[in-house]
């Protein structure tokens, strides 16, 4: 089979493969749509996970089952289904303990285009298929369908990681797809307030529509400092990290008021540490919290998640503004992902209808 690979670092390409084998538990499952992540390229242009030969890369698709192994119980050939970025394998005890995410070590969950070939390929497959698959609703767009493997998970978990609650001002930093999401997971949690910070024109504009009341641009000074102006020098409740780079943690420490939580979700490709600035972290004792996290992935959120776009409550397909068409169009779709001109959101491959 062909697929879409990490060549090296720094190097893609076009390769051929071997299609996988189906153990009892997993499906193979054939994309009808995929779409390129900023992760992806974190992975192969800033070397985020070391050096990788040949892998296939994606990680997000909606599919068509092809195969199903012997112990399968609720999916069979041909049905069409939303596949999470992150596929865990339940039955570990990482699961057990709540962080699924982390089944068979840190991040490990974390499996197409890390661990083994992703999903730009003609098949791919996918590890405990009824923990992992989520049926495809009826009538669900292809767009809206493609942002549920990672972009509102991913999103969302920014939210649950900063523990939004009813009336709480939040500053979400960074408004690509990811925080766009954390925006409508905020408002849907109940926040007040909504700083977005960005500064791309399209993405802006969907920061307000999902529920932004203020925007920020990181051009025009320091977040930390222009939000603490719009609050009474009182800070947020609540921080989402969905964007910029080490040292937006020390911004977001500076923006929380006591108590306040953290909840990141950008991927830090660079560097050896972080640093937390001491004063504004209450010299250690302030109660501002910092959570990271991947999102957990698997079935049940999926089939959730479907079902905000299904009653209307999301519009994610709002964020897909770019659209190709066939096999081929992955190698494009990666690349404007890499060069990520001005008006571009988040860019989608449609494989078949
Ligand atoms: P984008 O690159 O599309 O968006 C990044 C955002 O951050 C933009 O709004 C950008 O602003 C803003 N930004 C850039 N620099 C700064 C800065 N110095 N201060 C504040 N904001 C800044 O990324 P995505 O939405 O696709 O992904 C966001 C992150 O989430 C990535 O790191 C990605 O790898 C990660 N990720 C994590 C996952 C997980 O499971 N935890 C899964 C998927 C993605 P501007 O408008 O100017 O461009
Ligand atoms: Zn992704």
């Amino acid at each position: 089979m062909k697929g879409y690979a990490m060549l090296s670092l720094g190097k893609t390409g076009w390769i051929e493969k071997e299609k996988p084998a189906c153990g009892p538990l997993d499906a193979i499952v054939r994309p009808i749509a995929i779409a390129p992540c900023t992760s992806d390229i974190h992975t192969v242009w800033s070397g985020a996970l070391g050096e990788r030969k040949d892998m296939i890369l994606g990680h997000e698709s909606i599919g068509i089952v092809d195969e199903v192994g012997s112990l399968v119980r609720d999916f069979s050939p041909g049905d069409k289904v939303i596949v999470p970025a992150i596929t865990p394998d339940w039955n570990s005890v990482e699961a057990q303990s709540g962080y699924s995410m982390h089944s068979g070590g840190m991040l490990a969950g974390w499996k197409f285009s890390n661990f083994k070939d992703g999903v730009f390929a003609e098949f791919y497959h996918v590890n405990d298929a009824d923990g992992n698959l989520a049926l495809l609703p009826e009538g669900m767009e292809l767009r809206a369908a493609c942002m549920l493997c990672d972009m509102i998970p991913t999103g969302f978990h920014g939210a649950e990681l900063a523990d939004i609650q009813y009336g709480d001002e939040v500053a979400v930093i960074g408004i690509g797809p990811v925080g766009l999401m954390s925006v409508a997971a905020s408002v849907l949690k109940g926040a007040s307030r909504v700083f977005a910070v960005g500064t791309r024109p399209n993405c802006v504009a969907l920061a307000k529509e999902f529920g932004a009341t203020d925007i920020i641009s990181y051009r025009e000074g320091a977040i930390d400092e222009q939000i603490l102006e719009k609050t009474s020098k009182k800070g947020v409740d609540k921080v989402i990290i969905a964007g910029g780079d080490n040292d937006t943690f020390a911004e977001a420490v500076r923006m929380l008021k006591p108590g306040g939580k953290i909840g990141n979700v950008n991927y830090l490709g660079e560097g050896e540490s972080i640093s937390i600035p001491r004063v504004d972290w209450g010299v250690g004792m302030g109660h501002k919290s910092i959570n990271g996290g991947l999102m957990p992935g698997g079935r049940l959120r999926m089939e959730k998640l479907a079902k905000l776009i299904s009653t209307g409550r999301i519009h994610p397909e709002k964020m897909v503004t770019h659209e190709f068409r066939g096999f081929d169009g992955i190698e494009q779709a990666l690349m404007l992902m890499k060069d990520k001109p001005k008006d571009l959101i988040k860019p989608i491959v449609i494989i078949e209808d």
